[in-house]
């Protein structure tokens, strides 16, 4: 198996159907500003931002010149028990953006290890507050919070869990928030559903509330199909968290860094969490990285213990990278220069328009839309769930666009630099996609 001059062989691809991709590979060479180019030198629109992740767009020499001179200066330092300047200059920028309250901040390497993380830095808390029993974690339905053991136990995909034998046992998950039958083509933020947020009240009597850490939820869901949060339903889990002591944790993997038209999703709902993860658009896609920010009180929780003794006894060998931290500085700055996290609130009216007009389009069931996120939900081929969603990913590649396939569901989320006519390109190539499909 080869794809041109390549052995394929040799790379174990990820969350790929690897037999079928080596038979027809789908090669990326180079990518610059809104486009990759094929090995055969097609040009492709990137309609997914990579993997929800290059919101500045591809090719940015600003991030690859701090990541050099990082390097060049400072290859590796440990992140135990010794510092390097970039590292904490990178916290502090971060700081800057977040919700005001989310000052303490823990550097990981991807999304995975930020929703074990914080899971972690949840059950630690109430430990070190003389809660020792509260150990439940709450996921939700649909959820998707990466791979590694915890983040798989609170994701809410069984079919991810499938292979993999018992993961953590106190856990349990609300209801997710799909509703085609109430909230079918909504623009925005659906209208109803702002109630299921009140399923946690029945995991809270089920369990106690003295047993739960933490609940933790992508304030939209990505992953597993783009699931706005319908109006007032954040409030809602916001409000049920405080009442009962339990931690609220936003993976906001996907929704951080201007996808939803500021900075995080928290400041767009206006519901601050205590705990929210980051990763993908932290470096631009760059780099991997990933970080946890806390509230100062759950981070000073922890902080009584013996002078000298390790607060948090949690932490990657490249936690704070010097090539990820300037990264990341280099990101931020270019975030902020361009402005880039107002763009997809001015971009969005035109955006709904135009991935609404699908709605015309064969099989399609659903658009759903937030910020610059959109998703169409196209109906199952009987017998054949996620065929159809995979013959249009294939098509739409075919025609020079990218996107991303849940099942049958198509999620759009292009880098934050895209122009209008970009979008109605996007658009057009996923019409004849879908139409072609049928
Ligand atoms: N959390 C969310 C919300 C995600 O969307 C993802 C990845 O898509 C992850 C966690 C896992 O991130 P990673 O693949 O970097 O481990």
């Amino acid at each position: 198996m080869s794809g041109g001059e390549i052995d394929l062989s040799a790379w174990w691809m990820p969350f790929t159907a690897n037999r079928q991709f080596k038979a027809a590979p789908r090669m990326l060479e180079r990518a610059e500003g809104m486009h990759y180019y094929t090995p055969d030198g097609r040009q492709v629109l990137d309609g997914a931002a990579g993997l929800w992740c290059v919101n500045a767009g591809h090719g940015r020499a600003e991030i690859a010149d701090a990541v050099g001179s990082a390097l060049r200066h400072l290859d590796y330092a440990p992140p135990f028990q010794m510092g390097h300047p970039l590292a904490f200059e990178a916290a502090e920028a971060l700081k800057a953006i977040l919700p005001d309250g989310l000052d303490r901040i823990f550097f990981v390497n991807s999304g995975s290890e930020a929703a074990d993380t914080a899971l972690k830095i949840a059950r630690a808390y109430h430990v070190a507050r003389g809660e020792p029993n509260r150990v439940w974690l709450v996921g939700r339905e649909r959820g998707y919070h990466g791979v590694n053991f915890g983040g798989l136990s609170v994701g809410g995909i069984p079919n991810n869990r499938a292979a993999f034998g018992p993961l953590l046992r106190e856990v349990d998950h609300i209801r997710h928030t799909l509703d085609l039958e109430r909230n079918a083509f909504a623009r925005g933020q659906p209208e109803h559903g702002a109630k299921l947020a009140d399923d946690l009240l029945r995991v809270i009597a089920e369990h106690g509330a003295e047993k739960i850490a933490a609940v933790m939820v992508e304030p939209m869901a990505g992953s597993t199909g783009v699931l706005p949060p319908p109006i007032g339903y954040l409030e809602r889990l916001r409000s049920i968290c405080d009442e009962h002591g339990i931690l609220l944790i936003f993976d906001e993997v996907i929704t951080g860094f201007g996808r939803l038209g500021a900075p995080f999703a928290a400041q767009r709902f206006g519901v601050t969490p205590d705990v929210l993860n980051m990763a993908k658009g932290l470096t631009n896609g760059a780099i991997p990285m990933g970080a946890v920010a806390v509230r100062g009180e759950v981070h000073d929780a922890l902080m009584n213990g013996p002078p000298g003794a390790i607060e948090l006894l949690h932490g990657y060998t490249y936690s704070g990278h010097p090539a990820a931290s300037a990264a990341m500085i280099a990101t931020l700055g270019i975030y902020s220069r361009e402005k880039l996290f107002d763009r997809a609130r001015e971009l969005e009216p035109y955006w709904q328009d135009a991935i609404h007009s699908l709605r015309q389009s064969p099989n399609v069931i659903d658009v759903r839309d937030i910020g610059l996120v959109g998703a169409v939900e196209l109906a199952p081929l009987a017998g054949r769930p996620g065929a159809r969603g995979y013959d249009v990913l294939c098509r739409a590649f075919a025609s020079g666009l990218l996107v991303r396939v849940t099942a049958d569901t198509i999620a759009l989320s292009p880098p934050l630099i895209i122009s209008e006519a970009q979008i109605d390109e996007l658009v057009d190539k996923l019409r004849t996609a879908i139409a072609d499909s049928s």
